[in-house]
């Protein structure tokens, strides 16, 4: 009977990826390996890894010389690495990192137990397992989440919109709607075990439903997970904005589970901008979808992200841009540096900015965001609203932490609660007392409120 070894799964990059290694757990587990939280106590390690631009492959290459270094010193007899990283350099990976012992593509994870177990018997397993993607064999895959109240459904996989900066489509492949009966099944699963707030994620959600033979979309699909028992929250996130039906902004105003919230990058505002970008929308159906969206009686919150510095971005886009975000439409955003990447076509454009010009602009969007986001902020001063709990605050034991429906976890703000106590991943009313930049403080009322936001 052979020893199955303490195994310890290690996640980079974006909740997508958080998905797969979820999920991968679930089949570890199910194939009776023993999972381990500290990678000093596995006997086996795997590294599920990002590699969408430079910054992430170095973190994933670095976080893989760690391992190999645990592999030489320490319990770790296998070093396994799955993701975007092998997806995209392949043997490359191998030759450089021989101690790497197999590697998986972005759709190859499901393998990854079977393949263990006959390294484990000294089978020597091929090395390398990456094909073109194909997520037929991932999409109804159960998964273990981190968080026990809170969990990410990814609705589909891959890209079509080819953004000129982009290597997700090289990474992930054409964009593949998971069936809706098996997302709503996974739904129910999750809701069972306890999970309150369901966030749905894909490279884009509004994609949702194009190539599938029933024609569901992404509305049909949402009506059907709001009635699934034990879901409070639905939150939408990744959607593009020319592509937000009207049939989705009538939703998103109904008193539903959907969160009032919608995460909408838009990238930029410059029409001569979002063109070399290769983006499908302009500056005027990005406001029309904008506008509809503020003329809601519910009051839906905006996140968004950009990107500055993209090359030929001159003074007059930026002051564009910088304008638009001034308006105040956001409630949350990010702000990234252009990152010419190898293999894009950006990365080709002559006009690159200098990296000092993008830095500089970055910080006068995120200056300007700032006080916007604690205008926001600040109309809930007084207010009481549902809070979900999270327990113990990671800034400091004397407080617990939550978020509101507007708080998307691990991207946005916090709420910091000073008064009161509630269990992790109950909804509680809070009433909010204070604002700073982009977290709230609130104290626990006696009386619960209605869960739905
Ligand atoms: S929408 Fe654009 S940026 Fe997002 S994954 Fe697709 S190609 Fe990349």
């Amino acid at each position: 009977m052979i020893q199955l070894p303490k195994t310890a799964v290690i996640t980079l990059g974006c909740p997508k990826n958080q998905v797969d290694a979820e999920q991968l757990l679930f089949l570890l587990a199910h194939d009776g390996f023993p999972l381990v939280g500290q990678v000093d106590e596995a006997e086996a390690i795997i590294v599920n890894t990002c590699a969408f631009i430079q910054p992430a492959v170095e973190e994933s290459l670095d976080t893989i010389l760690e391992i190999a270094g645990h592999k030489q010193n320490g319990r770790c007899r296998y070093l396994l690495v799955m993701g975007c990283l092998p997806q995209r350099y392949g043997q490359e990976l191998l030759k450089q990192i021989p101690e790497i012992d197999l590697a998986l593509g972005t759709s190859s994870f499901p393998k990854l137990p079977e393949l263990l177990l006959k390294l484990l018997q000294d089978k020597s397993p091929t090395r390398l397992h990456v094909s073109p993607p194909d997520y037929r064999n991932t999409c109804g895959l159960p998964q273990t989440t981190s968080q026990p109240h809170s969990a990410y459904l990814k609705i589909a996989e891959g890209c079509d919109n080819h953004c000129s900066y982009c290597i997700i489509p090289q990474l992930k492949g054409k964009q593949a709607s998971f069936p809706p009966a098996e997302l709503t099944h996974k739904a129910a699963e999750l809701a069972d075990a306890g999970v309150k707030e369901l966030n749905i994620i894909a490279q884009d959600i509004t994609a949702y439903g194009q190539k599938l033979s029933d024609r569901t979309d992404l509305v049909q699909l949402l009506e059907k997970l709001n009635e699934i028992n034990g879901l409070e929250w639905i939150r939408l996130l990744y959607a593009y904005p020319g592509k937000v039906s009207d049939k989705l902004i009538n939703l998103l105003g109904e008193q539903t589970k959907i969160c009032p919230y919608l995460d909408l990058p838009i990238q930029h505002i410059s029409d001569p901008v979002l063109k070399r970008m290769n983006r499908h929308d302009r500056s005027q159906t990005i406001r029309e979808t904008i506008y509809k969206l503020g003329s809601l009686k519910r009051n839906i919150h905006l996140r968004s992200t950009v990107i500055v510095g993209f090359p030929g971005e001159t003074d007059r886009d930026f002051q564009l841009l910088l304008d638009f975000i001034g308006e105040g439409h956001f409630t949350y955003l990010g702000c990234f540096p252009y990152w010419p990447e190898t293999g894009t076509k950006a990365a080709m454009m002559e006009t690159q900015i200098e990296e000092s010009v993008k830095e500089e602009r970055c910080r006068a969007i995120m200056d300007c965001q700032r006080r916007i986001t604690s205008r926001h902020l600040q109309e809930y001063i007084g207010k009481s609203i549902p809070l979900l709990m999270e327990g113990e605050s990671l800034e400091s034991e004397f407080l617990l932490q939550a978020r509101t429906a507007f708080q998307a976890p691990d991207i946005d703000g916090i709420t910091y609660i000073t008064e009161g106590f509630s269990q992790a991943g109950e909804i509680a009313s809070g009433r909010i007392n204070q604002v700073h930049d982009y977290d709230l403080f609130a104290s626990l009322n006696e009386t619960s409120v209605k869960t739905s936001t």
